[in-house]
């Protein structure tokens, strides 16, 4: 590995601090942020405003590196996906989803996951490390210059960020907050906070210390209605259960100029989390918290135990929900062809939990008896 500093890595701030490090101007910051994230440039000589002696000087001790494309898929309904090479040689999994003029980036921000959803084809993948700066910067970086290339017909450029791919954002807290710096930032990306999205299980001292730091737009990985059933769909929950957990969702919500709903995901399991009496359930559960309501259906994987709600129950959920007065969006299936779908997302990762091979003993076990 590269022992030259990428520049990828730093916010502006940090930019700023890096330059009267190397003793020059401060102004020479937003300058280079602007001629790495505005214009997709990796390569010092392009930087026509910046003087010949500073650009070798910059060469010598830095570079900018993004993730490496490894494949490209374009699904039929227009979604793409990439799977990209990290300096290790790990792989993470980055989606863009245009839909009419809105182009929804859907990134990783680690390899793998800490959590173990049940319903969730990356739990399966266990956890290596968490995403740099640079790696979860780098793949708006690489998305946005990639489609300036190929983009064919439609709209394909960014216009959204969600924090929807591998991993979980708030347990590589630091990392994610200095990516979303960049991605609201006017001399970056220049997204408005509520077309970036961080999604999270539930993890409750990183909302409150979100709270403090950003003000993005807010997604709960809801998927129950009560705790004996969240406990089992996703874990995390034995530890911030949902007493805890909805206090810590309601103080962002408040603490927040941007984001005065949070959206509460759903994943439809088929007998699972999806009879009429569960929607009840959920008005009942979600009827102080101010949201908004997206059904998502199953994305099945290999060796899944779960089965997608048929769309007449998922219907007949939203329904319920509806006339109890929440908003509520049911998720197209996207990308689905390509394996691109929520839930989807694998990568290559060099599992340090060891949960496949405890999978794995745990069913010759069984199949022992
Ligand atoms: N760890 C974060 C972000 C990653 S998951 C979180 O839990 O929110 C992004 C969304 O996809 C979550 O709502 C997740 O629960 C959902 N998801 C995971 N696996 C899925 C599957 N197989 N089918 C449909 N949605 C899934």
């Amino acid at each position: 590995m590269s022992d030259k500093l990428n520049l990828l890595d730093l916010n502006r701030d940090e930019m700023v601090r890096f330059f009267e490090d190397i003793e020059e101007k401060p102004f020479r910051a937003p300058q280079v942020v602007k001629w790495i994230h505005q214009f997709g440039v990796d390569n010092f000589d392009e930087m026509t405003n910046i003087s010949k002696s500073l650009r070798a000087k910059l060469k010598l001790t830095t570079e900018i590196k993004g993730p490496e494309i490894i494949t490209e898929q374009i699904s039929d309904d227009g979604t793409i996906k990439w799977a990209l090479r990290l300096e290790d040689g790990q792989a993470i999994e980055t989606v863009l989803i245009p839909d009419g003029e809105r182009g929804t980036l859907c990134i990783s921000s680690q390899v793998g996951c800490l959590l173990d959803c049940s319903f969730c084809s990356t739990a399966q993948q266990g956890f290596n490390r968490n995403l740099s700066v640079a790696e979860i910067i780098g793949q708006v970086w690489f998305a946005v210059r990639r489609l300036g290339s190929i983009r064919t017909t439609g709209n394909r450029s960014v216009t959204n960020v969600v924090l929807m791919g591998m991993g979980e954002p708030l347990l590589n807290f630091d990392n994610v907050v200095k990516a979303l710096d960049l991605m609201l930032d006017d001399f970056a990306y220049g997204l408005s906070k509520r077309r970036v999205t961080l999604s999270t299980s539930g993890v409750v001292p990183g909302l409150e210390k979100l709270a403090d730091r950003s003000d993005v737009a807010l997604a709960l990985s809801l998927h129950a209605t009560n705790n004996q059933l969240r406990n089992e769909l996703v874990p995390l929950n034995k530890k911030y259960p949902i007493e805890k957990l909805f206090p810590a969702v309601k103080h962002y919500l408040d603490s927040s100029k941007a984001s005065k709903k949070v959206t509460i995901e759903y994943v439809m399991l088929k007998g699972v989390n999806d009879t009429p009496a569960q929607a009840r359930e959920l008005a009942r559960l979600l009827k102080d918290m101010p949201c908004k309501i997206n059904l998502i259906p199953f994305n099945p994987f290999p060796k899944t135990r779960y089965e997608t709600s048929t769309q007449k129950d998922i219907d007949k959920f939203g329904d319920i929900l509806m006339k109890k007065g929440f908003v509520v969006v049911t998720r197209r299936t996207r990308g689905d062809d390509i394996d691109a779908a929520c839930g989807q997302l694998v990568g290559k990762v060099a599992d340090r939990t060891k949960r496949q091979e405890r999978r794995q003993r745990k069913i010759d076990v069984v199949e022992l008896k």
